[in-house]
C-alpha cells in the first residue's frame, strides 16, 4: 500500500493561458504530472513550463472542457510567492475528466507523502484499519507476510491447507459460477482452490507485497488465472467492481483472535458480501479449560532465577527478580501438550463471522465455569479453537485441539504464577477478560479460583484465587514436545524451584490483591 506511487503521467491538452502572468505555451501543451508537482508546458520545450506544487493547488471545473488550476501563495514555489492560476482548455470532455481524476490521485499521494515520518511510517488515518492499528505494527505485519518462508509455512500445514482445499472442493456447488471474494490473499492459495472449484470470478484481496507473488503464482497457472484477479491492498480500503456471493479467507491467529485480522474478515463480509452469502469459514470457537502441568511451570519460575543472584559480578541483581518472574508469567505459552493434562472438559465461546458486528471483537469477557476431574494443582488455562466452513454438501471443521493433529497454531496456555489446589468434583470460576490493542493483539486478564477444601470450605467458602495478565502479541514459543528435562533422578522439581515456593494465600481478596499489585 505504502510503496505503490502513481507512474509519471502527461496528458495532451489544447491550451493554457495564465493569469497573473501575459502570454500562454505554444500547443500542443502538455501537462505532466511529476512526484510532487503539476507542469505545463510545450511538448518539446519544458523550459518555460508553468509549474504547480501539488500540497496547494486546487482544479476547479469551468465548464465541460474548460478548467482553472489555481495555487496558494508558498514560499517553497520557487517562482512565486503569491497566488496564481491557469486556464486549461481541453480538447474534449473524456480528457477532463480523465485529468480530474488523475489530479485527485496525485493529491492523495502526495498528501500521503507528505505525512511519512522520518522512519517511513505513514500517519495519515485515511482507513478503518489506520484507525485501530499503529502504524509501526501494521508496517511490520505486512512485512512479514510479504515473504515467501513465511506463506511457505502456512502452506506447509497440511492440516490447515489440507481443511481448506477439502472445505471447498468438496462444496464446490457453494463456488461453481460465484464471485469470490479472498480476505487476505496471501500466496493466492485459497484463490486458486476457488478457482478450481469453478468460481465465476475470484478477486483476491492482499495488503503486504505477498500480492505481487500471488500475481506471478496465478500468472503461472494458466488454467485459472483469467478467474483470478490481484488486489493489492487492505480489504477495508479497495474498491471492487462487484459484490461477492463467497468469502473465503484464512484470518485465525494464535487463540483465534491474535493478529485482529477477524476484525478485516467482517468488513470485507458488510462492503462486499451479497446479503445471505456465504462465508468460508462460518464460524470460529475459542475453547478453554484449566490444566496441570508441573513441568512448566517450573520451568517458567526458573527463567526469573537468574535474577535471584546476590553476587553477579559483585551486583545484587534480586532487586528485579519480582518482575522478571512476573514478566515470564505474562507470557503465554504456544505448544501442543497432551490432553491428559486437562483437569476438566473445556467450554467454550462461539463467534459467528456472519452475524458478529466488527466491535463485538475489541473485547471479550469469558465467564469461566469448570468443575475438575481430578485432585491436583491447576497452573492456569489451555485454549484453543476450531473453525466451521458451513458448506451446503459437507460440513467441515478445522481443529486445533490438544491431541487433534498438531497445526501451526499448537495451542496456547495462560500460566498462574500462583497455582490453585483442587479435589476431584470441585469447581472451579473464573474469568478471561480479553481487550484488543493497537499493536493487533490482545491483552488477556485471566482469574481462577476455587474454594479450599477441608474444614474452611465447610465454615463458608475461603477461595484461592488466581490471577495474571498476559500479553497476547508476546508468546513463549516453547516446541519441544514430549518434556525431558535435563534433571537428575533425585532433583524433585520443587527443588529445582527453590524459592518461589507456593503458599496458598487464604483470603480471596488478598491473594488477587497481591498478586495484582506485583503485575
Ligand atoms: N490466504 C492465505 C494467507 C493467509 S495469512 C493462505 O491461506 O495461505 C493472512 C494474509 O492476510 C496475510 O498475507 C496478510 O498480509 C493478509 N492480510 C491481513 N490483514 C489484511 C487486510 N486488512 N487486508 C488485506 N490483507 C490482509
Amino acid at each position: 500500500m505504502e510503496n505503490n506511487k502513481l507512474k509519471e503521467q502527461d496528458f495532451l491538452v489544447a491550451s493554457i493561458s495564465q493569469l497573473s502572468i501575459s502570454g500562454s505555451a505554444s500547443p500542443p501543451v502538455v501537462a505532466r504530472f511529476r512526484s510532487d508537482s503539476l507542469l505545463f508546458g510545450s511538448e518539446s520545450d519544458s523550459e518555460g513550463a508553468v509549474q504547480f506544487d501539488l500540497s496547494n493547488c486546487q482544479l476547479y471545473k469551468l465548464g465541460s472542457a474548460r478548467s482553472l488550476c489555481m495555487s496558494e501563495a508558498s514560499d517553497t514555489n520557487k517562482e512565486k510567492s503569491y497566488s496564481r492560476g491557469i486556464t486549461i482548455e481541453f480538447r474534449n470532455e473524456e480528457e477532463s475528466t480523465a485529468f480530474h481524476r488523475a489530479f485527485e490521485q496525485w493529491k492523495k499521494e502526495v498528501a500521503v507523502q507528505g505525512s511519512s515520518l522520518p522512519n517511513g511510517i505513514v500517519s495519515s488515518s485515511a482507513s478503518k484499519f489506520d484507525d485501530k492499528i499503529e502504524a509501526s505494527s501494521a508496517k511490520m505485519y505486512f512485512h512479514y507476510y510479504g515473504q515467501l518462508l513465511h506463506q511457505q509455512n502456512m502452506l506447509q500445514d497440511y492440516v490447515r491447507t489440507g481443511s481448506y482445499y477439502a472445505a471447498v472442493l468438496e462444496n464446490r456447488i457453494d463456488f461453481t459460477d460465484r464471485v469470490v471474494v479472498d480476505v487476505g490473499a496471501g500466496s493466492g492459495i485459497l484463490s486458486l482452490f476457488a478457482a478450481q472449484a469453478g468460481a465465476k470470478h475470484v478477486y483476491a484481496v492482499e495488503a503486504s507485497d505477498m500480492a505481487d507473488y500471488a500475481n506471478k503464482l496465478i500468472s503461472g497457472n494458466p488454467s485459472f488465472s483469467e478467474k483470478i484477479t490481484v488486489i493489492k491492498g487492505k480489504v477495508e480500503d479497495v474498491e471492487l467492481p462487484e459484490k461477492a456471493d463467497i468469502l473465503i479467507s484464512e484470518p485465525m491467529g494464535t487463540l483465534l483472535i491474535n493478529e485482529r485480522m477477524l476484525e478485516s474478515y467482517i468488513i470485507a463480509r458488510d462492503r462486499f458480501l451479497v446479503p445471505k452469502g456465504k462465508m468460508f469459514p462460518t464460524i470460529g470457537r475459542i475453547h478453554m479449560a484449566p490444566f496441570s502441568d508441573e513441568y512448566l511451570y517450573i520451568e517458567i519460575a526458573n527463567k526469573a532465577l537468574f535474577w535471584q543472584q546476590q553476587n553477579y559480578y559483585g551486583v545484587n541483581l534480586t532487586p528485579l527478580h519480582g518482575t522478571a518472574f512476573q514478566g515470564y508469567f505474562s507470557q503465554p505459552v504456544v505448544d501442543a501438550f497432551d490432553p491428559r493434562l486437562l483437569v476438566a472438559p473445556a467450554i467454550s465461546h462461539v463467534i459467528d463471522f456472519t452475524s458478529a458486528k466488527e466491535e463485538d471483537l475489541y473485547e471479550f469477557d469469558i465467564p469461566l465455569r469448570f468443575v475438575s476431574s481430578t485432585g491436583t494443582r491447576v497452573h492456569g488455562l489451555a485454549c484453543w479453537f476450531d473453525v466451521l466452513f458451513d458448506g451446503s454438501t459437507v460440513q467441515r471443521w478445522l481443529t486445533t485441539a490438544p491431541g487433534a493433529p498438531t497445526t501451526h497454531w499448537y495451542q496456547l496456555r495462560c500460566v498462574l504464577a500462583q497455582p490453585i489446589y483442587v479435589m476431584p468434583g470441585q469447581e472451579i470460576t473464573g474469568r478471561l477478560h480479553m481487550v484488543a490493542h493497537k499493536a493487533q493483539s490482545y491483552t488477556l486478564n485471566l482469574t481462577l479460583s476455587a474454594k479450599m477444601w477441608g474444614p474452611g470450605a465447610e465454615q463458608g467458602g475461603i477461595l484461592q484465587t488466581s490471577s495474571g495478565k498476559l500479553d497476547l502479541k508476546e508468546p513463549y514459543y516453547r516446541m519441544s514436545q514430549p518434556q525431558a528435562y535435563p534433571m537428575s533422578q533425585d532433583q524433585q522439581p520443587n527443588q529445582l524451584l527453590q524459592t518461589q515456593d507456593l503458599q496458598i494465600q487464604s483470603h480471596d481478596e488478598e491473594a488477587s490483591d497481591l498478586l495484582q499489585q506485583s503485575m
